[in-house]
């Protein structure tokens, strides 16, 4: 990623920004205290993040008299940074508003890149990603493998969703069937749905799939995302998200992750960048990483440095030959390889 370089004057607007930014924390912070010293904030209690905007944090209280209302809080100048689906520690104070104290222990963390490569983290606490894809567009191999590398590396399950199953026909049926049953035979779960056929409540699939669990939903537009999340929560908050996810290619938009609770129980945690999850530059260890079958060959290489795109003694290719590897998913292997090469010495060379 090409390091941006700043002029006298915009380093000096940056430092005035952050200063100010910092004493209006301190000026909040002084406040909390003094609510706290007059014996002011209630007693702690637990919640739950269900919107994050910079400082201020939408919590939903989890116990006492309050319990399922949302309070806006904000946030000690120590702690370190809180993402939708935490769960904290909060007291309320006075006017409505609320501090968080705390923050629980974390299951997992799901980040994307921000505009300079870095990742940030976006959201926690996830028991799955369920990445959609559908019978139009026709999936690719190597763009489901990189989904998958990426919730691999993340640690969190992901479950493969094939929608506009009222799209199948003779022409693409064999190689769907064929797709899906590659990701089941390396032990992903994949369901069927389709959201045109579902009308205005979820279909019985895609139901049972988020039921009882905290869902993201990703993958490539057109698929039918927005579809499927409209039919789990027909409110219309989400069509916002929609909305500013067309403002651009490559524009990574800073709307937030939001937390929904879901009708038939569990929740779902969306925002455009969270859709966009996974299209990351990735390294090399992490791609072999992220290929279930090829993580136990690390190592196995006649080459300590072999980079597995037909170097002699691979012991991918090998495997490949014999079997425990599928065509298709030692292509997209060395697809997504030699892509995120690329990508490296390209912005090398923007440096
Ligand atoms: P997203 O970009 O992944 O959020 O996809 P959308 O939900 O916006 O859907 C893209 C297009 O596919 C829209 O025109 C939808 O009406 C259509 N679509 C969504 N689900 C289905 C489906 O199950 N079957 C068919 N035939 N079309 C669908
Ligand atoms: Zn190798």
């Amino acid at each position: 990623m090409a390091k941006r370089r700043l002029n006298k004057q915009q380093q000096f607007r940056i430092r005035k920004v952050q200063e100010e930014r910092a004493s209006r924390l301190a000026r909040k912070e002084q406040k909390v205290q003094a609510q706290a010293d007059a014996g002011e904030l209630g007693p702690e209690q637990e919640g739950l993040i269900i919107a994050h905007y910079g400082q201020q944090l939408d919590v939903e209280a989890l116990e006492g008299e309050r319990a399922g209302t949302i309070v806006r809080c904000f946030v000690r100048a120590n702690m370190d940074s809180l993402v939708t689906g935490d769960k904290v520690v909060w007291r309320s104070g006075k006017n409505e508003t609320g501090v968080i104290v705390a923050r629980c222990e974390r299951h997992n963390l799901l980040q994307r890149p921000d505009n300079f490569g870095a990742l940030k983290p976006v959201a926690a606490n996830i028991d799955h990603i369920i990445l959609v894809i559908a019978a139009e567009p026709e999936p690719h191999d190597n763009l489901i493998d990189r989904y998958l590398v990426a919730s691999e590396i993340t640690d969190i399950p992901a479950v493969i969703l094939l929608n506009k199953t009222d799209l199948i026909s003779d022409q693409n049926r064999d190689s769907i069937d064929a797709l899906l049953g590659r990701y089941e035979a390396l032990g992903y779960e994949a369901v069927r749905t389709s959201a045109a056929e579902s009308g205005d409540r979820p279909s019985p699939e895609v139901e049972a799939l988020v039921k009882g669990q905290t869902s993201v939903f990703v993958g490539q537009s057109g698929v039918g995302k927005s579809s499927i999340i409209q039919t789990l929560i027909p409110d219309e908050t989400l069509r916002v998200g929609a909305v500013s996810e067309s403002t651009g290619k490559g524009v990574h938009t800073t709307t937030t992750a939001k937390l929904f609770h879901l009708p038939m129980g569990g929740d779902l945690i969306d925002s455009p960048g969270i859709r966009e999850f996974g299209l990351w530059h990735m390294t090399p260890r992490e791609i072999e990483y992220g290929f279930r079958e090829i993580r136990n060959l690390i190592g196995h290489c006649k080459f300590r440095n072999c980079r597995h795109l037909g170097d002699p003694g691979c012991a991918i290719d090998a495997a490949a030959q014999e079997g425990t590897i599928s065509p298709e998913r030692l292509k997209s292997f060395h697809r997504i390889l030699q892509d995120m090469a690329e990508q490296q010495s390209r912005g090398l060379k923007a440096d």
